[in-house]
């Protein structure tokens, strides 16, 4: 019996002896230390990326998915995605790529005869680009440094908790990055936002849109100008025909999501009665294809609602409910959010200073940047809800409207 005692226990240490550096190795090597960590390789957390690159900061960059990857979108591309690729240096390598069109003229019709149409002067090349996004999120991709970006992509985050020295993100194949700072950059469903920040998303600011690609679509402008319409179903609807380099255009249909909801109105039953019967639309669609299955999505217009940061994490782009409630703008507020986030963190790299009171003054460059015009955007959405009142207010200041927006366009694009 005793002799069998000895023999159990010796076996146990050689069993621990072998089993614990497998432990230590599975579990511990497999946690990485890093100063940031960005959850969402999108326009804002690649922006993040390209402008900590440009400071020297070297970081991860995490994403479920795997470049190319496509993302539900009109791919519209306006103001501060300009803003945002001259400043991350790009601009030049964006406009002479392939897959990506320009236009100088876009017109908004509130109804068949009034329209209001916002252009670039003679000297200036284009108000709006158009890229799918499967091709310009890979752009942006394609561009993360090598030296100071490390890509964690097809890997989700799947938990963020508290540590002493930061935060512990835990990745779907077990590994572990203590960041001393996060960046969420992870879309309207933002685990940093919900989990961190303890944000929900508010329905009365988002809108709910449908998009689809067509091809085979009649007269449409050689110019490549932007049709965007608004259709009152009792709530205003927001109809874009954006084209593309392809030769197929992107149709996207939505509104306020709870309105829409309140209002029961069907996006998709809705689109097909604009291509077949709308009066102004209906030649264009009629030997049209559809070439991908109508897809929905949110666009969260919260920011002045909610927190962009906290302790020790900073939130961009949608995750930071920053899309423009009137003309959805989302990429470039998205990409711009993500330049003002990197250089904050830079600053907070050289103090060794990630607290909440810290990161505070981020909120207000965001505020600087973006809260005039998302102010106004807003306003503008409100009045659009009163038909009548909308209508008359476009036709008074229609001219000043078109005159003013020519300087509005060049202060916060390129
Ligand atoms: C139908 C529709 C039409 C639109 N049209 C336009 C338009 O024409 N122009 C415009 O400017 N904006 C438009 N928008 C808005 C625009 O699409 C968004 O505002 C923009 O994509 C925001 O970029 P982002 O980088 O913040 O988020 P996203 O582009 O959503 O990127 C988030 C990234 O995070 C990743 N991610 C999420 N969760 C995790 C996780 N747990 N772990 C790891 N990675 C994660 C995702 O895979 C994704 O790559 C439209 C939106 C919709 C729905």
């Amino acid at each position: 019996m005793q002799i069998k005692l000895v023999r159990s226990h010796s076996f146990e240490w050689l069993f621990l002896l072998i089993v614990f550096p497998i432990f230590i190795e599975i579990f511990l090597l497999k946690m990485i230390k890093t100063d940031v960590c960005i959850i969402g390789a999108g326009p804002s957390g690649a922006s993040t990326s390209l402008m900590l690159s440009k400071y020297k900061v070297p970081h991860y960059i995490i994403d479920k998915a795997t470049f190319p990857r496509d993302k539900t979108c009109g791919d519209g591309l306006i103001l501060y995605a300009y803003k945002s690729l001259k400043e991350l240096g790009l601009l030049e390598r964006f406009l002479k790529h392939p897959k990506f069109i320009h236009s100088k003229k876009i017109n908004l019709h509130l109804n068949n005869t009034l329209r209001v149409t916002f252009k670039e002067s003679e000297k200036r090349d284009m108000v709006i680009s158009y890229g799918k996004r499967i091709d310009f999120d890979f752009f942006l991709v394609n561009h993360l440094s090598e030296q100071y970006a490390i890509k964690e992509f097809g890997n989700a985050v799947k938990k963020i908790e508290a540590h002493p020295d930061g935060y512990m993100v835990r990745l779907k194949d077990g590994k572990e990055i203590l960041s001393k700072v996060i960046v969420g950059a992870d879309g309207i469903q933002s685990i940093v936002s919900r989990k961190l920040g303890q944000n929900t998303v508010d329905r009365s600011k988002v809108s709910t849109f449908i998009s689809a690609y067509f091809k085979d679509v009649n007269g449409l402008s050689l110019k490549n100008e932007a049709e965007i319409r608004i259709v009152y179903k009792g709530i205003p609807l927001f109809f874009y025909v954006f084209p593309l380099a392809d030769n197929q255009v992107n149709v996207t249909l939505g509104g306020n999501a709870k309105k829409i909801q309140a209002y029961n109105i069907n996006l998709k039953e809705e689109v097909t009665t604009i291509l077949t019967s709308h009066p102004k639309v209906v030649d264009k669609f009629k030997d049209a294809e559809q070439v991908n299955a109508w897809r929905g999505w949110g666009i969260p217009y919260q920011f002045r609602k909610q927190k962009a940061y906290g302790n020790r994490f900073l939130l961009v782009g949608d995750a930071a409910g920053l899309a423009n409630a009137f003309y959805k703008e989302g990429v470039g507020t998205g990409m711009m959010s993500g330049i003002i986030c990197a250089k904050k963190i830079a600053e907070c790299i050289r103090e060794n200073d990630f607290s909440e009171e810290r990161l505070a003054s981020y909120q207000k460059e965001l505020q600087k940047e973006f809260g005039k015009l998302l102010r106004f955007s807003e306003l503008v959405l409100r009045l659009a809800k009163f038909k009548q009142l909308f209508f008359l207010t476009v036709r008074v200041l229609k001219n000043r409207l078109e005159r003013k927006s020519v300087g509005v366009i060049k202060r916060r694009s390129y």
